[in-house]
């Protein structure tokens, strides 16, 4: 073993000797009055008042069948089935079990109607095991978001999610395929407003618990909607602590100035697309020369001061 890596088992082994000292003074010491900072609905939760869903394997959860999802959104688009129904219908959910199989976590249900779903949830068992195990419990329960959570069974009951995801728009500057967002495969232009949006903000911001307030821009391609710039700058006015963007960096790479408006307008990360190195690696993109217009863009938002998460897309049958 390396020196430098024995040195990191001593230092965290002395971590943990200090932690059980700690709580040994703690746990023996008069709680004080607990501590209530402004983002929270109530005092701060010891870790004894959080609650836990059941975890290991195997154990049953909830899930959807594919098959039936596609064919619940077809009929609502077609106008054959009401969208409330989605909220109050259960429209193609089944209980699923995850299983620990031949080294495998693995997902397996089965619908009525379309048959048995299998998917490997994880190739490392005990890794996983290990990440369950990091769960700290779950957060505030939410309050005065009964105008806001209403989805159905996959209510947010408690915290709320890390990111908030919102499509700016369904156009976008690459005709990939297949593209998990279908962009410009619809046959009609969907872009919210400025006010359509900042009325999704207000009321996100509305509750409490009201922390981990980040943004995920996305769509289609986020930069060519006409909101992208203000509506960033309206969500950091209003307390939102972080812009990011799901990019394919086609407009920064274009546009070094359009990197340094971005920031300007509170852009914090570029989440780029990416899905290799060497243009062979992103040919299934049909751009001849995509991994240069990665680079490029990569050096523009760099220059701008905007930091960049690299995001690969796997396909099976397309790239894996
Ligand atoms: S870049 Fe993204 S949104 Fe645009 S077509 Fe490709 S996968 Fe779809």
């Amino acid at each position: 073993m390396s020196i430098s890596r024995r040195a990191e088992r001593a230092f965290v082994e002395a971590a943990k000797l200090a932690w059980k000292s700690f709580q040994a003074v703690n746990t023996r010491l008069p709680e004080g009055k607990p501590f209530q900072p402004k983002w929270a609905p109530r005092p701060l939760l010891k870790s004894y008042e959080r609650t836990r869903p059941p975890l290991g394997f195997p154990r049953e959860t909830d899930s959807l069948c594919p098959t039936c999802v596609k064919e619940v959104r077809n009929a609502i688009i077609r106008g054959e089935r009401d969208l409330q129904d989605l909220v109050t219908g259960h429209p193609g959910e089944i209980k699923a079990m995850l299983l620990e199989e031949d080294g495998k976590i693995i997902m397996r249900k089965t619908c009525e109607k379309h048959g048995t779903f299998e998917d490997v949830i994880s190739i490392d068992p005990d890794f996983t095991r290990r990440i369950e195990s990091l769960f700290p419990g779950r957060d505030f329960k939410t309050v005065g978001d009964e105008l806001v959570h209403r989805h159905g069974s996959s209510n947010i009951k408690y915290g709320r999610g890390t990111v908030m995801t919102i499509d700016l728009t369904n156009r976008c500057n690459m005709m990939c395929n297949p593209c998990f967002m279908d962009a410009n495969q619809v046959g009609y232009v969907h872009e919210p407003t400025l006010d359509d949006l900042k009325e999704i903000l207000d009321r996100s911001i509305s509750f409490k618990p009201r922390r981990q307030l980040a943004l995920l821009f996305s769509g289609g391609e986020p930069t060519v909607a006409p909101t992208f710039l203000p509506i960033m700058r309206y969500a950091t006015e209003i307390g939102y602590y972080a812009n990011m963007a799901a990019t394919n960096g086609i407009r920064f790479a274009q546009d070094p100035e359009f990197a340094f408006e971005a920031y300007d307008a509170t852009l914090n990360t570029a989440y780029l697309q990416f899905d290799g190195v060497g243009n062979e690696a992103n040919s299934h993109r049909h751009i001849g020369n995509l991994f240069d217009v990665k680079l490029q863009a990569i050096e523009n938002l760099a220059k701008a001061g905007i930091s960049i998460t690299l995001v690969v897309t796997i396909v099976n049958g397309i790239n894996n």
